[in-house]
C-alpha cells in the first residue's frame, strides 16, 4: 500500500518527509496500458511522470494548503505534457501526452527540454475560490542560472523551492513499473521573537540559505540515498541507514485510508451524461460509422465504450440491454 512519513530531526531546524506509492502508481499505469489508443509509457516517461508526482505529493504535504497541487512540464521534445495533481486530501492522478518514440535511456532534457524551452509549472488551486481570487502559479525552466540543462527532476524542484520559499531543500526522487517514490528534507524557517517583524523574518532566513551547517549534514545524508534503496527499501530501515547518527521524531504515518491514493473525477455516469446531452441521433450515427463510441478520459486514460445496445439504453433507460463499461 501507499504510504507517507513525517518527521522531524530533534531539536534541529530539519524536517522530512518519505512517500512511497505503490498501488496508486500502479492504478494509474494499469489505465494508461489498458489505453488502446495511447498504449503503457515508455520506461522513461514512466520514470520521469512517477518522479514528478512523488515530488508533487511530498510538496502538497509540506503545505498547509486546501486546494489542489498542480505540476505541470511543458516539454519541447517528444514529450509535450506531464500533469500531475494531487488534492489536499493526497488524492492523486497524472497522465502525459508523448508524441512518438522515446528511446530506452532517454534523458530528462531527451524528452521535454531538447531546446532549452521546457518548462515546469507548479500551480496551487484553491478548492473554493473568494472573489477575485487567482490560482497562485509559479514556472521555473529546465535548466540552471547558467542555461545548462537540469538531468534531474529533484534539480528542478529544488531551484523551485529556493526561489518561492527561500528555503534549502533536498529532494531525491525514484520511480519504476511498482514504485513511485521521494525523500524531502527542508531547513525550517528560523523561529523566535526577533523574527516575527515580517521583512526581518525572510531576511534572516535568506541569510541561512546553505549556511546552515545541521541542514547541511542532513542534506548531504539524503542525497546519498541511492535510487534502488529509495526504490526498494521499507521506510524503517530507510530513515535508519541514512540517519542512524541523529535524533529523529516520527509523526504518525498516512497509511491506509489516509495514504496518498488514486481518485479520477471521470466515470461512466458522467460519460453517460455528456452522450446524453450530445443527442442520440448523433450518437446513432457515430456508432452507424464505427461501430461503437469510444470516450477517453483526458486525465487517468480510462475509456469508456458504447455500442448499439449500450447507447439504446443510454437514452431509454427502460430498455433491455447491455451495460456500458469501463476498461
Ligand atoms: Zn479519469
Amino acid at each position: 500500500m501507499s504510504e507517507l512519513h513525517k518527521f522531524i530531526f530533534d531539536g534541529l531546524p530539519v524536517r522530512g518527509i518519505v512517500v512511497r506509492l505503490t498501488s496508486a502508481w500502479t492504478e494509474i499505469l494499469r489505465r494508461r496500458a489498458a489505453n488502446t489508443t495511447a498504449g503503457a509509457y515508455a520506461p522513461a516517461v514512466q520514470q520521469m511522470l512517477g518522479e514528478l508526482l512523488a515530488a508533487a505529493t511530498l510538496m502538497q504535504s509540506n503545505i498547509k494548503f486546501e486546494g489542489a497541487l498542480v505540476m505541470q512540464i511543458f516539454g519541447d521534445g517528444p514529450v509535450k505534457l506531464a500533469v500531475v495533481e494531487v488534492q489536499s486530501d493526497l488524492s492523486l492522478r497524472a497522465t502525459a501526452t508523448v508524441v512518438g518514440a522515446i528511446d530506452a535511456g532517454a534523458s530528462l532534457s531527451d524528452m521535454v527540454n531538447r531546446d532549452n524551452l521546457g518548462r515546469c509549472a507548479i500551480t496551487l488551486d484553491p478548492g473554493r475560490r473568494f472573489p477575485g481570487q487567482q490560482p497562485y502559479q509559479g514556472v521555473v525552466p529546465l535548466c540552471g542560472d547558467r542555461g545548462e540543462k537540469l538531468e534531474r527532476l529533484s534539480e528542478v524542484v529544488q531551484h523551485y523551492m529556493l526561489q518561492s520559499e527561500q528555503l534549502d531543500t533536498t529532494l531525491v526522487l525514484a520511480a519504476d513499473d511498482q514504485v513511485a517514490a521521494g525523500l524531502l528534507i527542508q531547513r525550517l524557517p528560523m523561529q523566535g521573537a526577533g523574527n516575527l517583524a515580517g521583512g526581518m523574518r525572510s531576511m534572516a532566513d535568506e541569510d541561512q540559505i546553505g549556511l546552515n551547517e545541521h541542514y547541511n549534514r542532513i542534506a548531504m545524508l539524503a542525497a546519498s540515498l541511492k535510487r534502488d534503496e529509495l526504490l526498494g527499501l521499507d521506510v524503517d530501515t530507510l530513515l535508519r541507514r541514512l540517519f542512524w547518527q541523529e535524533r529523529l521524531t516520527r509523526f504518525e504515518a498516512l497509511t491506509g485510508d489516509a495514504a496518498p491514493r488514486f481518485a479520477c473525477s471521470c466515470s461512466a455516469q458522467r460519460v453517460g451524461a455528456m452522450l446524453v446531452g450530445l443527442g442520440q441521433e448523433e450518437a446513432q450515427s457515430i456508432i452507424a460509422e464505427r461501430g461503437e463510441i469510444e470516450v477517453a478520459c483526458e486525465f487517468c486514460g480510462a475509456q469508456y465504450r458504447y455500442d448499439a445496445i449500450d447507447a439504446a439504453q443510454l437514452f431509454n433507460p427502460l430498455a433491455a440491454g447491455g451495460t456500458s463499461s469501463a476498461q
